[in-house]
């Protein structure tokens, strides 16, 4: 019986964020302790569109892990096959938005929880439950959580189940670009759905014209590719249909968990028709358009208050939001 729409398999950490804006780490004097991780922020994301989500993932059995599990819980999603581990410490990560809106970062895992995700230690019987898989190259990073990353997406897999894998890229977590390359497309080889910034796109196919390298995706079987742009929206493609949504204009405060917003907002927009057994590729034009724009205002909510958790939207939010501005810019 599939009773858990999605499964994010993955990180959860705690963002340590700056309070200033417009400055480096270096200069940030206070922090605001926040839960993070992106597959932790796309099963929020997905209890608050109304979705029945799952978290698997290792944090530490000490307060910062304990917060990441009571903030799941609370905002409804399962957390049976979230593991607490006192003998290791969750992941933080500290960020800051600089003077160039880029953010800074630095991760503390030496090693942190996440990475030590052992096979042994995966709930193999909530796999089967779900319709959908989703997952990230973080956790494919280092093992035993890369062996335990490909196991669950081996048995979703034989179940049936939709692969959805925003890569994520955080460069500076991997030991090289080469090494980086090599993981992204190690999740890739494995997916249906596939989230990816135009910069994803290039060190996963090595072009770089965003058409090209997404038509060239689809060939090699991916079935829909959803590329963001952040506030420009999004290009989607499936094999024969592409559809080029614009950003919704929203006062934009903290970009962070907008990507997250984006793949909750998408995966809760395919699943009625994948719960029906109609794999995205064989979406109509017109059915993918609302989901593409259903997504983007996901997204361009998420930006508009501090944080990736407390921003991401309700259902009822959305579609508020929806009547007001039913169209991007
Ligand atoms: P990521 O957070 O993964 O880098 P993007 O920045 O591309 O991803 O954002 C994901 C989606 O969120 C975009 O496709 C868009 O729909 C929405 N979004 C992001 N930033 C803005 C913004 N400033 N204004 C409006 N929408 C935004």
């Amino acid at each position: 019986m599939r009773d858990l729409d999605v499964i994010c398999l993955g990180e959860a950490l705690i963002d340590f964020v700056a309070l200033q804006s417009g400055v480096s780490l270096i200069e940030a004097q206070d922090f605001h302790k926040a839960a993070g991780g992106a597959p932790a922020n796309v099963a929020v994301g997905l209890a608050r569109l109304g979705a029945r989500p799952a978290f698997i993932g290792k944090v530490g059995d000490e307060p910062f892990g304990q917060v990441l599990k009571k903030t799941l819980d609370d905002n409804g999603v399962d957390t049976t096959g979230m593991v607490l581990d006192p003998n290791a410490r969750t992941g933080l990560a500290f960020v800051s938005l600089t003077e160039t809106g880029e953010r800074d970062f630095v991760f503390f895992r030496n090693p942190s929880a996440d990475m030590t995700f052992r096979p042994d230690e995966l709930a193999e019987e909530l796999i089967p439950r779900a319709h959908i898989l989703h997952y990230g190259s973080i956790s494919l990073i280092d093992e035993p959580a890369r062996t335990t990353t490909l196991r669950a997406i081996e048995l979703a897999r034989e179940a049936g189940a939709l692969l959805s894998y925003d890569p994520n890229l955080r460069l500076n977590l991997w030991p090289s670009l080469e090494r980086a390359c090599e993981g992204l497309r190690e999740g890739l080889a494995h997916a249906d759905v596939l989230k990816v910034s135009e910069e994803e796109l290039y060190l996963l196919t090595g072009i770089d014209d965003r058409e090209q390298a997404a038509w060239e995706l689809l060939d090699q079987g991916i079935q829909l590719v959803a590329v963001t742009m952040g506030a420009e929206g999004c290009d989607c493609f499936i094999p024969h249909a592409q559809v080029r949504i614009h950003g919704h204009h929203v006062e934009a405060v903290d970009t962070t968990g907008a990507g997250d917003g984006f793949v909750a907002g998408m995966l809760a927009g395919i699943l009625p028709a994948w719960r029906q057994g109609r794999r995205p590729g064989d979406l109509e034009c017109e059915e993918l358009d609302p989901i593409c724009t259903y997504a983007n205002a996901v997204g361009a909510l998420t930006t508009t208050v501090r944080g990736a958790i407390p921003a991401l939207p309700t259902a009822d939010q959305v579609e508020a939001f929806l009547v007001e501005n039913p169209m991007g810019v």
